[in-house]
């Protein structure tokens, strides 16, 4: 961060006005050509109310929008970008890639040099590149199936998958935002072979594999679940869930979508290794590119297309600029980035709470490695519905209170908060200096219907 940037915002006013005009023509623009104005449901800013803020540029922790104001990013588009935004190696990466030209359609050396850094930090074997979480589990799921011959499969309320059909049912965050149960359009077909169990309740799994053991193909979970804020499995739960899988045959598939190369080297794996089948990566791995994969021992693997029968394929998969920038980023990540993301989650984490406790605001500070989110409840949170017995009202007058002094938060109480070794002073202290008053708007907006 030079200094010129950092001297500009300090030049700012704070609270920022409350109409945010450009951001506001543009979605003026975007809702007649757009569905909703926007291309994923929780842009809109549907949980939160309010313009959202369509961004111009991002350099390090921050973010400008279209009006020019400035922003402390602790979203960091939903987890990809531990370096912060525009990080010059990941840059001069994608723009050495895009002038020997964009997509080939044919293999490239990049691949292989990102999928060997992948199985480098990872237990797979194998690796397939993709270009979306959502297409990385859908195709675990079509490949679990595949191999085990059965259709059913298990997933846990609150857990979200993207959005495959057979997954998108009982699937947090952005559906939890929109309070859909679940979305039509969804076959009683496709969700019919899907059941879904409470998270950490290895009770429930237990008995739903007594009763139905010989048709479930697969227990998907997300390795710490963060789509219905930051809910991390309890002690042995991940384990619970392979033995539990195995005894019947049936394969776990761990979704490392978000906490993939985020939480330490290999992933929520390298902090709780739990020995699943499959894994299913992204967003990190793309270093803000399109780019996912989903991988597990030769065994599985070898049973896909051109190999096995099991069909998966992709005109831009393991695209030539996902790669580069992709395979950046985890170069960029050694063991002092992520010694510096924890250090930083649990800095930001103890700034928020010792404001939230300072105002009065029932609150739990909830982590799993350094993804964290802060419920709005005084009661412990271990699965969906205690997770939705949140004062979502608190949550509302915080994040605009937020937004208005320079910080740039999940608009939505049910994600987690990000952090990126960008984070430097001036924007801790930005933080530091908006989070009274947004812990302030939070007490007085306690208890108001959501
Ligand atoms: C984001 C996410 C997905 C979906 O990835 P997309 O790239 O948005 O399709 C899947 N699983 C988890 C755990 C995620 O967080």
């Amino acid at each position: 961060m030079d200094d010129a940037v950092t001297t500009s915002y300090r030049a700012e006013s704070f609270p920022y006005p409350e109409d945010a005009p450009a951001s506001q023509a543009l979605f003026d623009r975007a809702r007649a050509i757009v569905p909703g104005g926007v291309n994923s449901p929780v842009r809109a800013f549907r949980a939160v109310g309010g313009t959202p803020r369509f961004m111009a540029e991002g350099a390090g922790a921050w973010l400008t929008d279209a009006d020019g104001r400035r922003y402390v990013d602790l979203v960091c588009s939903w987890g990809p970008l531990i370096h912060g935004h525009a990080h010059p190696e990941v840059v001069a990466a994608v723009q050495a890639a895009a002038a020997k030209g964009t997509s080939f359609g044919t293999p490239t050396a990049g691949e292989v040099e990102l999928a060997a850094e992948i199985v480098a930090r990872t237990p797979i074997d194998e690796v397939r590149l993709v270009n979306s979480g959502t297409e990385a589990t859908m195709t675990a799921i079509r490949l679990a199936r595949g191999f085990t011959g059965r259709s059913k499969v298990v997933k846990f309320a609150g857990c979200y998958h993207g959005h495959v059909d057979a997954l998108l049912v009982a699937a947090g965050s952005g559906v939890a935002t929109l309070g859909l149960p679940d979305s039509p359009g969804v076959t009683g077909a496709s969700a019919s072979d899907t059941i879904v169990l409470p998270y950490n309740d290895v009770a429930a799994l237990e008995k739903t594999f007594q009763a139905q053991g010989g048709e479930i193909a697969a227990v998907i979970t997300e390795a710490a679940a963060g789509n219905m804020g930051v809910v991390a499995p309890r002690d042995g739960f991940n384990q619970r869930l392979a033995e539990i899988a195995h005894a019947h045959g049936a394969l776990l598939i761990i979704d490392e979508v978000m906490t993939g190369f985020r939480v330490s080297r290999a992933g929520w794996e390298g902090l709780d290794p739990a020995g699943a089948d499959l894994y299913t990566y992204g967003k990190v791995m793309g270093g803000g590119l399109p780019a996912a994969a989903f991988g597990g021992r030769s065994e599985i693997m070898s049973r896909l297309a051109p190999e096995g029968p099991v069909y998966q394929a992709g005109t831009l998969s393991g695209n030539p600029l996902a790669c580069a920038a992709g395979l950046a980023s985890l170069r960029l990540a050694d063991d002092a980035v992520y010694q510096r993301l924890d250090e930083l989650s649990e800095t930001v984490g103890a700034m928020a709470s010792d404001a939230l406790t300072t105002a009065g605001v029932p609150h739990r500070l909830s982590y799993a490695g350094n993804m964290f989110s802060v419920f709005f409840t005084d009661a412990d949170v271990r699965d969906y519905e205690s997770a939705k017995a949140q004062d979502a009202g608190a949550f509302k007058a915080f994040f605009h209170a937020m937004l208005s002094r320079g910080v740039y938060l999940p608009p939505s109480a049910f994600e987690s908060w990000f952090v990126s070794v960008a984070l430097d002073e001036p924007a801790l202290e930005t933080i530091a200096e908006a989070l009274p008053h947004a812990a302030r708007a939070a007490a007085a907006a306690m208890g108001e219907s959501r």
